[in-house]
């Protein structure tokens, strides 16, 4: 497959490999069979990187705007033009059906490129009138950045880091999760045929030891992360004891609020879409669904009625809806917490066990699971699952449900349906959350700021508001008179 990396990183603009690190697979969790073997970035390869980067910045930094800009907008386009082969290799590596890699994928890498493109040649400062002298502000880069990537959306992730540093004008080393390597190395590739200059986006393997060496590195300006909040915590620290600028990207226990008023058909929707797209694996997933005591009884019939329709199996048939959890680990601990909500007493409604998919025996499927009457003290309902598990709770009133949405030491998202407009705004107003919707769920588009409140995270990526954390302001005094001093 033309799709398929050439050696395990990426550095000054081509594919390099070392034997001298640890070797390790990546899995097609569909079948369990090895699609690639990678190896881990040692220091010679972590220093070759960062060194590669420094110099690609100090180019990078000095083309024009509108340079930088058409060189994203060309990597945009090839990703679309490739989106079909990307796609297939992100299945591979992460087991996602076809049906989302196609369009979620390499697609919203994309648009990020193209968002960040357009914004780069209208980056500017101010102009600040001091009565005669003047000072202005310059726009600056921040240098040599590191992304560290989670594996539910592998090339989103890189893309979605490395789109609003390169308009900045920084270069990066990014290290994709050590469970899917693969599409981090393939956007580089495309950015280096697009015209980035060598050593700009650069791409290590490794685990979190390689990650950590990235985070402490002098020559390293500022880490971005996505992770779970133990890593973020982590990082957070080493980077704080560096003083080094963060973004923290962490994970969720989001409320999705559903009132007696909402329309059922797209609450139910949502609450599928929130619980089951990637099998769960949605950082941003509402997977607290409160659903007002009203309409509870025909929400939890048609969501049972409707998930028994989805069609697990092979990720690689467009008509498949759910594929398998990405890595063994990852299985395990979500059957764990199934059977933890089972011992804890909530109610099944569907689901509730591994799936038996014909011809992929080995495949980590686990059926899309709902659980009722869960209560907030519910380990279920406390701990992120990341996996295709709902739970359903119940409330009675506005009052009731806003302090239940909020007690949680997450904030990432939030969700209301409802059709009383003042009451939908009034509510997303007092949830403790970075990235809500009204009646939807899910959708983040690259003009939208994302990110967290809390635990959930530092900063945002996407929007206008990830320039403010891909760039720093030089204040400059501009004296129009002659200066005095006092002798
Ligand atoms: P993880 O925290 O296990 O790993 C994330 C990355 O950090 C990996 O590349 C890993 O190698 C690296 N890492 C681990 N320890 C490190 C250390 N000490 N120093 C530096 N790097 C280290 O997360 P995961 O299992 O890959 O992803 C799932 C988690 O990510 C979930 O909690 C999910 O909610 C979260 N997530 C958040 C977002 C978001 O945008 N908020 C998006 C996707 C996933």
């Amino acid at each position: 497959m033309r799709a398929q990396p050439t050696a395990s990183h990426y550095i000054g603009g081509r594919y390099v490999e070392s034997e001298a690190g640890e070797p390790f697979p990546s899995i097609y969790p569909a079948t369990g069979e090895a699609i690639a073997t990678l190896r881990s970035a040692d220091d010679a390869i972590i220093a070759a990187a960062i060194a590669s980067a420094v110099e690609g910045q100090k180019i990078w930094a000095a083309k024009a705007p509108s340079e930088r800009a058409s060189v994203l907008r060309r990597a945009a386009r090839m990703l679309r033009e490739r989106n079909h082969e990307l796609s297939v290799l992100e299945t591979l590596d992460t087991g996602k059906p076809l049906q989302e890699t196609l369009v979620a994928d390499a697609a919203s890498g994309a648009e990020c490129l193209d968002y960040f493109g357009a914004l780069a040649s209208s980056l500017t400062g101010e102009y600040i009138d001091l009565g005669g002298s003047f000072a202005y502000t310059r726009r600056e880069p921040l240098g040599v950045c590191a992304g560290i990537g989670a594996w539910n959306y592998p090339i989103q992730i890189a893309a979605w880091k490395a789109a609003p540093a390169l308009a900045c004008g920084n270069a990066m080393v990014f290290k994709p999760s050590e469970i899917t390597p693969l599409s981090a190395l393939k956007l580089a590739e495309i950015l280096t045929e697009a015209g980035l200059p060598d050593g700009v986006f650069n791409v290590i393997q490794g685990f979190g030891d390689v990650g950590a060496k990235l985070v402490t590195h002098p020559s390293i300006a500022k880490v971005s992360l996505t992770g779970s909040v133990p890593t973020g915590t982590k990082v957070a620290a080493l980077a704080g004891a560096h003083l080094k600028k963060t973004t923290m990207e962490l994970g969720g226990k989001s409320p999705l609020i559903i009132f007696d008023d909402a329309d059922l058909e797209s609450a139910v929707s949502a609450a599928i879409n929130a619980n089951f797209y990637s099998s769960g694996q949605i950082c941003s997933n509402g997977t607290r669904v409160f659903v007002q005591s009203g309409i509870r009884d025909r929400f939890l019939d048609r969501l049972a009625e409707r998930t028994a329709n989805a069609r697990l199996g092979d990720p690689l048939d467009e008509a498949t809806n759910i594929g398998p959890l990405v890595s063994l680990s990852q299985y395990d601990k979500v059957l764990h917490y199934i059977s933890l909500g089972k011992g804890e007493g909530a109610r099944l409604i569907c689901g509730g066990q591994a799936a038996k998919v014909p011809d992929f025996q080995d495949g980590l499927f686990v059926e899309p699971t709902v659980f009722a009457d869960v209560t907030d003290d519910m380990r279920i309902a406390r701990e992120e699952i990341f996996g295709p598990v709902m739970c359903v709770l119940s409330f009675e009133s506005e009052d009731d449900v806003i302090p239940r949405a909020n007690d949680t030491t997450f904030g990432l998202a939030a969700g209301v349906f409802t059709r009383d407009i003042q009451r939908a705004h009034r509510v997303i107003g007092k949830l403790q959350a970075g990235t809500c919707w009204i009646n939807t769920y899910n959708l983040t588009p690259v003009e939208m700021p994302f990110g967290g409140n809390k635990q959930s995270g530092i900063g945002r990526e996407n929007g206008h508001a990830a320039i403010e954390h891909y760039s720093q302001i030089k204040s400059v005094y501009v004296e129009m008179g002659s200066v005095e001093a006092a002798f």
